[in-house]
């Protein structure tokens, strides 16, 4: 437990709160009290029992009872009636006394000042007019010898009355210092308050413009930078390149390193920026991995020069404690004023520029362009159109055969979509599976797969092909809302199909993401007898702990590699490296993209399992699907036969 300190408490009560004014008056009457006291000792030595003792006597009661009786509720009444009995109390004095010339009228501008302190303005000018009338008229009684108490100079021996005037005098100055030290103390409370306000103001202030990791300024300062700069340009006439930056494989970085290196990593590539900043090029950090950079420059030429030399210098590796990290930039150009007049516009058009690999995958960077736009717009199109595709039946399964690379005999299919648009015709998975992504009816899309798909292997068993599996292709999309394993069970109950015969295919990129919550749902859907196998394994990051982790059964060779192992040595070493690894697990392979014979004689060599490829059949729909597994089945009982 903490225990406060009377400091600490005193800090926390402020200048005019109401602990404060009973803490005031509480002092106030503590010093009354012992004047009241001092002086009555002194009364009753001098002069003994006298009108002025009892008065005094009764003044010391009153007080005593206020000093009681003060709390928050009270205090302001109190303070009044401390005031006024005090009043009356040293102008009854007077009146006993030798009125004007009485010690007690020094207590005068001493009670003026407590009522300063203690209370509000109408106690105050009360209290002053009423000693002013009580002066004026103890003047006059004087005057007309009407004060018939007055012993003038005489009643009390001089070194009473000296005595009188250094307790009150005393106690006036020290009750007064006392109150002002308490106020000066809580108004430097006050004033530390403020100064660590002002502290934490300009903080939040520094943190709304600069990036907290790199120290870079961030979007809000490039937004007012970029309207200043776009009105300066009108005059100017030089070209404003708005420069995005993404790290494209920072949640690999993450992934195989950790986030301390991925930070450590980005304050690097912050350094190396920063060294191209001087006074017509500012950089900024929007997000975890966006960059912008704003260059000014008199042409075309001079951007396209700077953007080159940073890609290079943003590629070139990274060292972090003992790791080598190398970052992927990928760089979107959009120039002002052409391309845009706003940083909305400029920023979604360098997104777009960035994002446009298509047609020239190798660049170091690429310029925005009108096409871009159009492409936009084309996609928006194609996306609106997909989302009702389902619904429409303009969707359509196809089936590759999984071939036992030693048998030659279909063990298993991969299930992939078509979509027949009517009104754009053919369109390809690789173009509308990403737009389903991005417009989140991917997970709509892989239900339906999986229904279809489930549904057709069961038709192969009734048909006799009773120990086909069948693999669907997931996104990382799907395990977003976590009801995959839901809709899978659901699909294969309703199809009376056992799980056994249904793979999903993952992706390495996919796992990057939520490995916690995927790894869950993987699981889940493995403890229910469906197994997992890693599409285009060579790929992506290649990192085998996921295989053990995620206990994946099946590893899928990519194409890419399986192409050109009669022809490249490099790519034959690497497939053969992976089937040994994979074998050494006890994971099935797959090689992907066998196109001829050729190359399936190789793979049977090297060891692998299983093949898939034009060489045994394209993606064909289900009732090819049965023609071809009947035809071979007979070819088989042929050569048995
Ligand atoms: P993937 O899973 O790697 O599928 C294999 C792709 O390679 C298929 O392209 C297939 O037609 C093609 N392929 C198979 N053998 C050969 C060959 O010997 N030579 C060549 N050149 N190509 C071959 P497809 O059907 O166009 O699919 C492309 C990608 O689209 C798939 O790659 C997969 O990533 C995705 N995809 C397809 N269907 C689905 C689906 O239902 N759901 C999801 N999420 N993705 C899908
Ligand atoms: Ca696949
Ligand atoms: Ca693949």
């Amino acid at each position: 437990m903490m225990i406060e300190t009377g400091n600490q408490r005193r800090s926390s009560i402020t200048l005019f709160s109401e602990q404060a004014q009973v803490h005031r008056l509480r002092l106030t009457l503590k010093i009354l009290l012992t004047i009241f006291t001092l002086l009555l000792v002194s009364e009753l030595f001098f002069r003994g029992f006298s009108s002025l003792a009892l008065a005094m006597s009764a003044s010391l009661v009153i007080l005593v009872l206020f000093f009681f009786w003060v709390s928050a509720d009270t205090s302001s009444v109190i303070s009044g009636m401390v005031l006024w009995t005090v009043a009356v109390f040293i102008t009854y004095a007077c009146w006993l006394g030798n009125g004007i010339f009485d010690a007690i009228v020094l207590a005068f501008p001493c009670l003026l000042m407590l009522a300063i302190v203690l209370a509000g303005k109408l106690i105050f000018i009360s209290l002053y007019a009423y000693l002013i009338c009580a002066l004026c008229f103890f003047a006059f009684v004087h005057n007309q010898s009407l004060l018939t108490g007055a012993i003038l100079f005489e009643g009390l021996p001089t070194w009473g009355r000296v005595f009188s005037y250094i307790i009150m005098l005393t106690f006036f100055s020290v009750g007064v210092f006392l109150i002002f030290a308490d106020i000066r103390a809580r108004f430097k409370n006050i004033l530390q308050k403020n100064a660590s306000l002002e502290l934490a103001l300009e903080q939040l202030r520094q943190r709304s413009r600069f990036d907290q990791l790199t120290q870079l300024p961030n979007e809000n300062v490039c937004k007012i930078d970029l309207l200043q700069t776009l009105q300066q340009q009108k005059s100017s006439g030089h070209i404003l390149a708005f420069i995005t930056l993404n790290i494209g494989n920072l949640n690999a970085i993450k992934m195989n390193y950790s986030h301390r290196i991925c930070d450590a990593a980005l304050k690097l590539l912050a350094k190396r920026l920063v060294s191209f900043a001087n006074d017509k090029t500012i950089i900024y950090r929007f997000q975890q991995n966006e960059f912008v950079i704003l260059k000014h420059s008199v042409d075309y030429r001079g951007i396209s020069k700077f953007a080159e030399k940073m890609q290079q210098v943003c590629s070139q590796i990274y060292h972090v404690t003992d790791f080598d990290v190398s970052l992927q930039p990928d760089i979107g150009i959009a120039l002002a004023p052409f391309d845009g007049s706003s940083m909305e516009e400029l920023r979604h058009n360098s997104h777009l520029a960035m994002h446009a690999k298509g047609e020239d995958a190798k660049a170091d960077f690429y310029f925005f362009d009108q096409k871009m736009a159009v492409q936009e717009q084309e996609k928006l199109q194609l996306t609106k159109a997909l989302k009702s595709a389902i619904a429409n039946n303009e969707l359509i399964l196809h089936f590759q055969p999984k071939v036992d690379l030693v048998t030659e005999q279909i063990i298993a299919a991969e299930a992939l979509i078509r979509w027949i648009s009517p009104e754009h015709g053919f369109v390809p998975p690789t173009v509308f599976i990403p737009l389903a992504e991005q417009a989140g009816v991917i997970t709509d899309i892989t239900h339906w797969v999986i229904e279809q798909s489930v549904i057709a292997c069961k038709q192969w068993h009734e048909l006799g092909f009773n120990k086909l599996c069948i693999a669907v292709n997931l996104s990382a999309e799907d395990f977003k809302r976590g009801n995959l394993l839901t809709h899978t069970m659901n699909a294969l109950s309703h199809a009376d199909l056992p799980a056994h015969f249904l793979e999903l295919e993952l992706t390495e990129s996919m796992l990057m993401d939520d490995i916690h919550h995927i790894q869950k749902q993987i699981n889940e859907l493995r403890a229910f007898g469906i197994s997992f196998s890693i599409d285009d394994f060579g790929t992506g990051y290649s990192n085998l702990g996921y295989l053990t982790k995620f206990n994946v059964s099946t590893l899928k060779l990519d194409r890419s590699f399986v192409m050109n192992i009669c022809h490249s040595a490099n790519e034959l070493q690497i497939v053969k490296a992976i089937i040994e690894m994979s074998k050494s697990l006890g994971i099935t392979n797959v090689a992907e993209g066998v196109e001829d014979k050729e190359t399936a004689a190789m793979l049977v060599k090297l060891g692998c399992e299983m093949g898939q490829g034009y060489f045994w059949s394209k993606p064909i729909a289900q009732q090819d699907f049965i023609a071809l597994l009947t035809e071979k089945s007979e070819e088989l009982l042929g050569i048995t036969v």
